[in-house]
């Protein structure tokens, strides 16, 4: 049966949804595969709005070769496997490159079709051309008071900023075209050895004497959410602090996002998505939907849609689930991060 498909995973094409839907950035291009067995479909070229162009399949098909070769190796994490290990493709995979120079196309998307001789319409796929937003993120290592006098990382695994950074844009880029530009910054240094520190960790956990008091290795979100905002990167839309254990919301999760704040905190425990899914939280509280689903706490669950049981296989790519972010940024979901007002 003929139907457009994902060449590679996660560049902006998702073949999960009926009809598949594709991300193209304004002023750029994506490419897209079509399985036609009789290789006879045309698709309709919409000169008013996309440019359409069949490419060289055996260029591509080597592409995707070298890319099944490097996530099948024994040492890639399993979950960035799951969502990264493109399909294989026969004699009956074509490849055409979508080019959205000509205007921005908003969600649902343009619908581009693929007919037989006869014009009756054969695979469907939904088209947005998409501007890219430009979201200024910093991160901050928190440093702690040393044995010795001389600070510290309070985390047991501090963060690289470049590799976060790195993370971040392969996910967000092809996806949902939002790019994450850093803003350099210093670690943030709080000394538990000041009075007017001591006082404020006493304030914000409840102690009473406050001469006692000192940064724990584990942050309670809600209860210490307050210390950091000070701390917040100016010229910065988004902070990220890395500390060593996150509380919130009754569990132990691998980064955390402050409602409001504009601030999120990963943790010495965290995935190489944590940034990228707490970043998903932050856009998400800048939707202006009527169900803002990534505020906050949303999570995707992906179900089976008989049996409405988790179904794992699929759930286990997914940047947004809880408890482990994966990578996936499913086409009808991306316009709820586009919000943000920049
Ligand atoms: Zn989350």
């Amino acid at each position: 049966m003929a139907a457009f498909r994902e060449v590679f995973r996660r560049s902006g094409i998702d073949e999960g949804r009926s009809p598949p839907g594709m991300v193209v950035p304004f002023g750029g291009s994506n490419i897209v595969a079509l399985i036609d067995p009789g290789r006879k479909l045309k698709v309709d070229p919409n000169p008013h709005a996309l440019g359409i162009k069949e490419i060289d399949g055996a260029d591509t098909l080597r592409r995707v070769m070298q890319a099944r070769e490097t996530f099948s190796q024994p040492d890639i994490d399993p979950q960035l496997r799951a969502a990264s290990l493109p399909a294989t493709f026969n004699g009956d995979a074509r490849f055409f490159e979508i080019n959205g120079r000509i205007k921005p196309i908003a969600f649902p998307g343009l619908e581009v079709v693929a007919r037989s001789a006869r014009g009756t319409i054969e695979a469907r796929l939904r088209v947005a051309v998409l501007r890219e937003i430009t979201v200024k993120v910093a991160f901050r290592n928190l440093m702690v008071p040393g044995s010795s006098g001389s600070p510290t990382f309070h985390a047991k695994k501090p963060c690289n900023e470049q590799d976060e950074l790195l993370t971040m844009n392969n996910i967000w880029r092809p996806q949902a075209n939002i790019r994450f530009e850093r803003v350099p910054s210093d670690w943030v240094v709080i000394d538990d050895s000041q009075a007017d520190v001591k006082k404020e960790i006493a304030n914000a956990t409840g102690m009473k004497d406050a001469s006692l008091a000192i940064l724990p290795d584990l942050i309670d979100v809600e209860k210490m959410k307050g210390m950091f905002v000070k701390h917040k990167v100016k010229g910065a839309h988004l902070t990220i602090f890395c500390v060593d254990k996150l509380f919130h919301n009754g569990g132990y999760p691998n980064g955390a996002f402050a409602r409001g704040l504009d601030l999120a905190f990963i943790c010495s425990q965290r995935g190489p998505n944590t940034s990228a899914h707490e970043s998903g939280h932050f856009l998400g509280y800048y939707s202006k939907s009527p169900t803002k689903p990534w505020d906050s706490q949303g999570h995707t669950l992906e179900v089976d849609p008989k049996t409405r049981k988790e179904n794992r296989a699929e759930d286990i790519k997914m940047l947004m689930r809880g408890g482990g972010a994966g990578w996936k940024i499913p086409f009808n979901l991306v316009k709820e991060f586009r919000d943000f007002p920049g």
